[in-house]
């Protein structure tokens, strides 16, 4: 079988892969889409290289059928359509059984700290795999790992129809909590600075705002009858985006943490007190926010296909990854990884 090895230097090797055969709880699956996301390409441009074990298979964002099962596997069968929650977790320690294992201690996230799905077969433990109905095409299948990202945080924004919800970030991420969001009945703004994906939000139905051109606060607040939003998904992990997040709220508003600083950042405390705000943290996902992932998909009402910008058969792969380089309009770019 083929597959894509991270060599390091912002380069994959397509070489022969090694099939595994399935042990004890786990499934081998035909991958057949994965998608590239935001740490796919930290990974690529080198700044993660102290997590990869070069060469190496990432990619996590995977769909795929089922082809052979291990001993005491019992939730899918050869044959299943389905999606891969991409964690490991170790099940011991204190978060694990506090029923957190998705933020467990000891995390380990498949694709980055192991291999990936950048590849033809992929052999993965079954508890981690979520059934796709028929109905959802593999292709937008691979948009369910992210979907369930924004399912996530809606969760933990404790989001409600009627609710005023300012995005700060119109990239993929942003867009899907944007669509998720919409179908829950919240009202949504995408604050956004890149022009081409202003389009897309507005092309998608979404009422924009491009904060270099205007006043943030001001609009949301004559938006919100001078009160101000209910929920700020901050997805930027800008200091603009961490300085005006406390700005946008009204008293006891929430702000969702969605973006992944590597820095300190300057933030209003002062608006906490004031205002009493929540700041809620949310990283990747729990099961039932893939469960919540694939029901939206199945029921077809977001319009998730028109953030693919690109399908890349594997043997490209390399031109997957250099499409987002430079002045780039590439959202959702997916690997097909099912070669005929
Ligand atoms: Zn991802
Ligand atoms: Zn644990």
């Amino acid at each position: 079988m083929k597959a894509a090895y991270y060599n390091g230097n912002k380069e994959f090797k397509l070489t022969a892969g090694t099939e595994v055969a399935p042990g004890q709880g786990e499934v081998k699956i035909k991958v057949a889409y994965c998608g590239i996301c935001g740490t796919d390409q930290h990974i690529f441009h080198g700044v993660m290289d102290k997590r990869v074990s070069i060469p190496q298979v990432i990619g996590h964002e995977a769909s795929g059928v089922v082809v052979e099962i291990g001993s005491g596997v019992d939730n899918v069968k050869v044959g299943d359509k389905v999606v891969v929650r991409p964690l490991n977790w170790c099940g011991e320690c204190p978060t694990c059984e506090a029923g957190n294992s998705h933020i467990c201690t000891s995390l380990k996230f498949m694709g980055i700290d192991s291999i990936g799905a950048f590849q033809e077969y992929w052999t993965v433990k079954a508890r981690i795999l979520h059934k796709c109905p028929d109905n959802i095409s593999l292709k937008t299948a691979a948009l369910i790992e992210p979907l369930a990202v924004a399912c996530h945080d809606l969760r933990r924004g404790r989001l409600k129809a009627g609710e005023y919800a300012v995005i700060l970030g119109g990239g993929p991420i942003g867009l899907l909590i944007a669509m998720a969001a919409r179908e829950a009945g919240a009202k949504v703004i995408i604050s956004e600075i890149n022009e081409y994906r202003l389009k897309l939000a507005v092309d998608m139905g979404f009422e924009t705002f491009n904060p270099l051109q205007g006043d943030i606060k001001a609009h949301v607040m004559a938006a919100t009858a001078n009160t101000g939003a209910d929920v700020v998904f901050e997805v930027t992990a800008s200091a603009p985006g961490a300085a005006i997040m406390t700005e946008l709220l009204r008293p006891r508003g929430r702000i969702v943490l969605v973006g992944i600083y590597s820095q300190p950042q300057t933030i209003n405390l002062f608006n906490f007190f004031w205002k009493e705000l929540e700041m809620i943290g949310a990283r990747v996902y729990e099961p039932e926010d893939f469960d919540q992932a694939v029901k939206l998909t199945a029921e077809g009402k977001l319009p998730l296909e028109d953030i693919i910008s690109g399908v890349y058969n594997l043997t490209e792969i390399q031109q997957a990854f250099e499409s987002f380089e430079g002045n780039s309009t590439a959202m959702k770019v997916l690997v097909q990884c099912e070669q005929n």
